[in-house]
């Protein structure tokens, strides 16, 4: 048996002494945990000293690309196509994924996005997309490289468990071990899974904001920096938009729901919050593939995104005609009073919608695909007392109190000077 070079306790202590690590020992770390040598109570605890100590630009560097080096790395390089694409840090009723890619596609670019399962009250992609009857996630590697090279273009799949294997089981102990919400993990774990897809560029939605992963602003901007310096130290063109997840974005929670509402924004209408942002996205997306004059409103009006859209939903075995589900119970809050509504906020809106059914609580559980929350207001819209504000649907009626207590002080109608979050959708763009 091969000798090992360190001591996984030495290297925990140097870490939680708040030293740094130094690279050999932080990628054999890596390395010997991938392997099963390092156990998941040493891994634990290297995490959490971590996140108690912070981590070095350079260490971050090292972490991100030993966690790339812990599986294959893909290329598309003989693709003869520029690829971009886009991931978000997650959040309520963030659907945008679902037009963008289409709508990206439609200029010849390809998007190569791989795409995870919600955890949380935060929606996965997949989850949503599965509500269309047919669709499939799982595609070989060749699959999705034969879709991006067609007319199809765009590709949203699960990632396979080829790509940052490290990652893989690093997350699911971060999950479990309270050390999810800190910037060297975060950023080092997506990252690594972006720049071993093989990408050319890559736009990045950081949001902040209650529905968030970083709430308040500064950690997400520090968050978006790290990234999009990693991603340029990899050769990988990266961008960043900082947006506001205060309020859900667009009028639907859940799955079938959002699937809905990004038909609708494809088919050159919907929301305006989802609208706006799936154009901002687009746009940055366009012009790192080198198309910066590209008119992507146009596309979204003239019909050339739906097409895509159905074009790319075929591809995976969906029918972009068929009915989606709907749920069988509904219940419907109206407004206590006359006023402007001041205040959504994304999370709890989130998790009631996780309590009827649309999230899970666990990785193995499954997802009604038809429960979810539809909004019939938004801050900044005037309702008088009795006019509905949203509607939560359910497949079992007893759910509807667990979720509205959730909601128990989430929302408020007030004075229009009164609102609570005056920021824009789209704060900032943070380039290298
Ligand atoms: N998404 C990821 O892939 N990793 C994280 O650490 C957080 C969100």
């Amino acid at each position: 048996m091969a000798v090992e070079p360190f001591d996984a306790v030495d290297v925990i202590k140097a870490k939680r002494d708040g030293g740094v690590v130094p690279e050999t020992a932080l990628r054999w770390m890596i390395d010997a945990y991938t392997r099963g040598y390092v156990s998941d109570p040493q891994m634990a605890s290297f995490a959490m000293a971590i996140f108690q100590r912070g981590m070095s630009r350079d260490e971050i560097r090292v972490m991100t690309d030993a966690m790339i080096a812990s599986g294959e790395r893909m290329s598309f390089a003989s693709l003869g196509k520029k690829t971009v694409d886009k991931h978000s840090t997650g959040g309520v009723g963030d659907k945008i994924t679902l037009p963008l890619a289409p709508l990206v596609a439609a200029f010849g670019v390809a998007v190569p996005q791989l795409s995870g399962r919600g955890l949380g009250h935060t929606g996965g992609t997949l989850d949503k997309l599965e509500s269309i009857p047919g669709w499939r996630a799982s595609l070989t590697n060749e699959e999705m490289f034969a879709q991006m090279a067609s007319d199809v273009g765009a590709v949203i799949c699960a990632a396979g468990s080829g790509l940052a294997p490290a990652d893989k089981k690093l997350y699911a102990l971060r999950d479990i071990t309270g050390t999810v919400d800190t910037i060297p993990l975060i950023a080092s774990s997506i990252m690594s899974k972006k720049i071993a897809e093989g990408t050319d560029a890559l736009v990045l939605d950081v949001k902040f904001g209650s529905g968030a992963f970083m709430q308040a602003e500064d950690q997400a901007r520090d968050l978006a920096r790290t990234m999009v310096e990693l991603g340029t130290d990899s050769g990988v063109a990266t961008t960043a938009l900082l947006t506001n997840m205060n309020v859900p974005l667009g009028l639907a929670i859940g799955n079938a729901n959002e699937v809905r509402e990004s038909v609708e924004v494809l088919a050159g209408g919907g929301p305006a919050d989802v609208r706006d942002l799936t154009l901002a996205l687009a746009r940055e997306m366009l012009s790192l593939a080198g198309q910066p004059d590209a008119d992507a409103e146009r596309a979204l009006d003239d019909g050339r995104a739906m097409d895509s859209w159905r074009r790319m939903i075929a591809a995976q075995g969906g029918d972009p005609d068929a009915a989606l589900p709907v749920a069988r119970e509904t219940h419907t809050v109206t407004a206590s009073v006359s006023g402007t509504v001041t205040r959504m906020e994304a999370l709890p809106f989130g998790v009631a919608a996780w309590r009827l059914g649309a999230g899970r609580a666990r990785a193995e559980d499954p997802v009604i695909h038809s429960a979810g929350i539809d909004l019939h207001a938004k801050p900044g819209d005037i309702v008088t007392a009795g006019q509905p504000l949203f509607t939560l649907s359910a497949e079992d009626p007893e759910r509807f109190d667990r979720a509205l207590e959730a909601l128990d002080g989430a929302y408020a109608i007030g004075d229009a000077t009164e609102m609570a979050d005056p920021r824009p959708l789209v704060l900032e763009k943070i380039t290298a």
